[in-house]
């Protein structure tokens, strides 16, 4: 008689204990579900508008009716005994739950990880001053073009752009302006340019433009269009509270790629000579390196000047 009330005193106590577990894992459960949420809440403003943001917005209405059904389910329960198979269900919410979180969490860890790289990488070949891009993405470019344009035989021209007088410009109004100079020419170049050439800061104030599948005759409109452009666009700024305006030239050498063995490092090289003939012949001019002159796509010609 003894030992049977004491039995059934046991079982009363540990039902009282499972219950108080299950409904402490049921409540945890849909706590890591709303920390969940905040998770997706943040990813989805890390991410741009679009389909996968839209995504990750539905599966955040999904996680809230998850955890209305936990709650709906320890209303249902509560106070009530749990039978052994019942007993599963708030620990498989649970552990769903932490699923849930790691995923979010992760999936939110994982996306500012790669903005990071991103953004790195984008630093790592754009020049800081002027947003153009810099000498080390230049070098690289090049290299990959002049192969690319000797392996399909394919042309490409160089422009390389230096300011007239800068030092004139750093002297008379301060190297601050001198630093709006070279941003207002970038900007001029990057307007002018297509999409497919590229414009880099090559140094101080100088410049390499990459003019893929362009023959000579083109390269030269597109680098007069350029100095036109630049000679004619003045810089706007305030000085000392009245509005100032800048105008710089600036002297371009051209040149093209030559088949078969020439190099990026011997093609920049023209187009430098050829810049300094600009220089030499009272700047503000371009000059297109003399020598090879291809005529069409994929097919070169000898042409003195
Ligand atoms: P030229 O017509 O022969 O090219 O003369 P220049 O004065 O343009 O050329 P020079 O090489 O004598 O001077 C270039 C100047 O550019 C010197 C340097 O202080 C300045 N410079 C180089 N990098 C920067 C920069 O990032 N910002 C500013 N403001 N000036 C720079
Ligand atoms: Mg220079
Ligand atoms: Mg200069």
């Amino acid at each position: 008689m003894f030992s049977l009330s004491l039995g059934s005193r046991i079982d009363q106590l540990l039902s009282l204990y499972v219950i108080d577990i299950m409904n402490t894992l049921l409540f945890l459960a849909a706590l890591l579900l709303m920390i969940a949420l905040l998770f997706v809440r943040k990813l989805a403003k890390e991410l741009p508008k679009g389909r996968t943001r839209n995504w990750w917005k539905i599966l955040g209405g999904l996680i809230v009716l998850f955890i209305c059904g936990y709650f709906s389910f320890y209303l249902m329960k509560l106070g009530t005994q749990y039978s052994s198979s019942e007993m599963l269900v708030p620990v498989i919410f649970f552990f769903g739950a932490i699923f849930v979180l790691l995923v979010c969490v992760l999936a939110y860890r994982t996306t500012c990880e790669l903005k990071r790289i991103f953004v790195l990488e984008q630093e790592s070949i754009t020049d800081p001053l002027t947003g153009i891009f810099n000498r080390r993405h230049l070098d690289r470019r090049l290299q990959e073009e002049v192969l690319r344009c000797h392996r399909y035989n394919l042309l490409l021209a160089v422009l390389l752009v230096d300011i007239d007088h800068f030092k004139k410009v750093n002297d008379t109004w301060g190297h601050q302006v001198g630093d709006l100079v070279l941003k207002h020419v970038s900007r001029i170049f990057v307007e002018v340019l297509r999409q497919t050439d590229m414009v880099a800061r090559f140094g101080g104030e100088e410049f390499v433009i990459l003019l893929p599948h362009t023959p000579e005759t083109e390269s030269y409109s597109l680098a007069e269009r350029l100095r036109k452009t630049v000679e004619s666009t003045p810089l706007q700024f305030m000085s000392d509270g009245t509005l100032t305006e800048i105008r710089v030239t600036i002297s371009i050498g051209s040149a093209c790629l030559l088949p078969e063995s020439d190099s990026a490092f011997d093609l920049l090289e023209r187009a430098d000579k050829a810049m300094y003939r600009a220089k030499h012949d009272g700047r503000n001019r371009v000059v297109r390196c003399p020598g090879h002159s291809p005529v069409q796509p994929g097919r070169y010609q000898h042409e003195g000047r």
